[in-house]
């Protein structure tokens, strides 16, 4: 379909935003253009790290989200599976989404391709409750939140500092304790059961997307674990973009800036014109 936007809603976020009242789980991606396509190249190269690069890309793409403006803030406060969510769905949207992955088997270290369907991969569900879960450990209840966009870009940040980013992680996840909020909560005292616990009930409540797939291997027919790579769209370059403004520049004579804001899908209406002129299609 060339990328172009379905008619049809899109499906909800596996989470959403409570923005302090109700969940709300509807977005919608920005028009694309060719200017908006480089611009996401730009920001997307600019990021210190992943989350930063994540958030950026999806607050330029998207015209809405869980009913108000797609703010960095508010692109940030998603849970880590919304993001994977959205940033497939800008995957898809930009035509560049992987269906082919190659892999080695690891018995017999055969290579051997499959083909994916991203959109039939499974999605688990928020569990009910979601953004918060609760934990009763040793006759206390702690309140959480299910990690979000903030919590990967924090990660991020403090991996190198040599902090136990685990706990750390978990510190920052609790809201309150038997009720009384909490600020700076020191987890670092528990013992290791109350991060299993806390571990196990997040599990529970964060939705999630598929990163690996079971792939049987053709040769010896032993189940290899493949990874999917949930931000592949960040690695995409702008050299097919250039190629196609390029090309449109020769021929028609249009200016960069008028090549660049045709929608997406014009534009490669245009190029599908001039291959056929040449005698290279249909
Ligand atoms: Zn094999």
């Amino acid at each position: 379909m060339d990328g172009q936007p379905r008619n049809l809603a899109p499906d909800p976020l596996p989470g959403g935003l409570a923005d302090g009242g109700a969940l709300a789980r509807d977005y919608a991606f920005r028009p694309l253009d060719g200017a908006l396509e480089l611009a996401l190249s730009n920001v997307a190269s600019q990021a210190r790290h992943t989350p930063q690069a994540v958030t950026a890309m999806l607050a330029s793409a998207l015209a809405s989200l869980a009913g108000g403006e797609p703010s960095p803030d508010r692109v940030a406060a998603l849970c880590v599976a919304d993001r994977q969510w959205l940033m497939r769905e800008l995957e898809r949207i930009l035509g560049t989404q992987q269906r082919w992955l190659s892999a080695t088997c690891d018995v017999c270290r055969s290579r051997f391709d499959l083909q994916i369907d991203p959109a039939a991969l499974p999605i688990k569900p928020a569990g009910s409750g979601f953004p918060q879960a609760r934990v009763t450990w040793d006759g206390h209840e702690y309140l959480l939140r299910v990690p979000c966009g903030l919590d990967q870009a924090w990660l991020a940040e403090t991996q190198d500092a040599g902090v136990d980013a685990a706990r750390a992680l978990a510190a920052r996840l609790v809201q309150s304790v038997d009720g009384a909020l909490t600020q700076d909560f020191d987890a670092m005292q528990l013992p290791d059961d109350w991060f299993v616990a806390v571990d196990q009930v997040l599990d529970d409540m964060a939705p999630a997307m598929a990163t690996k797939a079971l792939a049987a291997c053709p040769e010896c027919g032993q189940a290899n674990t493949v990874a999917l790579e949930p931000y592949g769209v960040l690695a995409r370059s702008d050299t097919e973009l250039l190629d196609d403004v390029h090309c449109l520049a020769s021929h028609y004579h249009w200016s960069e800036r008028e090549i660049l804001a045709l929608p997406r899908a014009r534009r490669h209406d245009y190029l599908r014109r001039i291959d056929a002129a040449r005698g290279l299609a249909q």
